[in-house]
């Protein structure tokens, strides 16, 4: 099965208003893409659109978004279900800054249905950071029973090795997460990483690339490969095994 994990909705600032629930899921099963996720900057409230979306294309959808912590780094948090995804929400909400976005600087962020309408737009920033640091993350993530990956480790910003210059490990008994106890499941390089240089670097973890799109032609433009379920464990097995296959990288933007 291809897969991308990385796609971002008109609800985050930085990304086009082309980008509908709708729209991604037909580029991706264009692409021939069987699993898609949905990472908003910091919120999962396009998840009940995308999740209608795609069970009416019939492609695999899990639910999501980029939290950003107080390290400034970029993770992405996976879940089975729109409900799970929520929660995580409310949890990033309640350590976000109470400012109120303005559209002029950061952008719009509609939060739509899944035949395109505007239900309202989101208040909060969603281009900043949340007060959570990454082991209170990466708990958070285990408990309501989801995938915690490295978003883009070869970028220079918001990337965990960019941040911090390693992928962190817990130190302490009470740091350490359910199975494998790391508090990353996998690791992301960017559409342009270059394999030779990157993945001896990362050796110790299951890789992945996904898209990053922020626009629609770009949803599904590089992807991930994998024998396996498309589901939190299906996905938790094969980065186990280290058993994934990275499409080519892009070689311009
Ligand atoms: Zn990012
Ligand atoms: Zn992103």
């Amino acid at each position: 099965m291809k897969f991308d994990l990385h796609i971002h909705s008109c609800l985050s600032p930085c990304a086009n208003l082309d980008m509908a629930p709708s729209e991604i899921v037909s580029r991706a099963v264009a692409a021939g893409m069987d699993g898609i996720a949905l990472t908003d900057h910091q919120s999962a409230r396009n998840t009940p659109a995308i999740a209608e979306c795609a069970r009416r294309a019939g492609i695999k959808c899990l639910f999501g978004m980029e939290v950003q912590t107080s390290e400034e780094v970029h993770s992405l948090a996976l879940f089975d279900t729109v409900e799970q995804a929520l929660a995580m929400t409310e949890w990033v909400y309640a350590a976000m800054p109470k400012r109120v976005n303005d559209p002029e600087t950061f952008g719009d962020q509609p939060v739509v249905t899944w035949d395109d309408d505007i239900v309202e737009m989101e208040w909060r920033i969603l281009a900043m950071g949340c007060r959570r640091t990454i082991p209170e993350t990466a708990t958070k993530v285990h408990e309501l029973g989801g995938l915690f990956i490295a978003a883009h480790v070869d970028r220079a910003n918001h990337s965990v090795i960019g941040a911090l210059g390693a992928i962190p490990e817990p130190m302490v008994d009470s740091e350490r997460q359910p199975g494998g106890g790391r508090f990353y499941d996998a690791v992301e390089l960017s559409r342009t990483a270059d394999d030779a240089i990157w993945l001896p670097k990362i050796s110790d973890y299951a890789v992945t690339r996904s898209s990053d799109a922020h626009n629609a032609e770009d949803v599904a433009r590089v992807w991930t490969e994998a024998e396996g379920d498309f589901s939190v464990a299906g996905l938790k097995s094969i980065f186990a095994a280290k058993a994934t296959r990275l499409s080519p990288r892009l070689t311009s933007f």
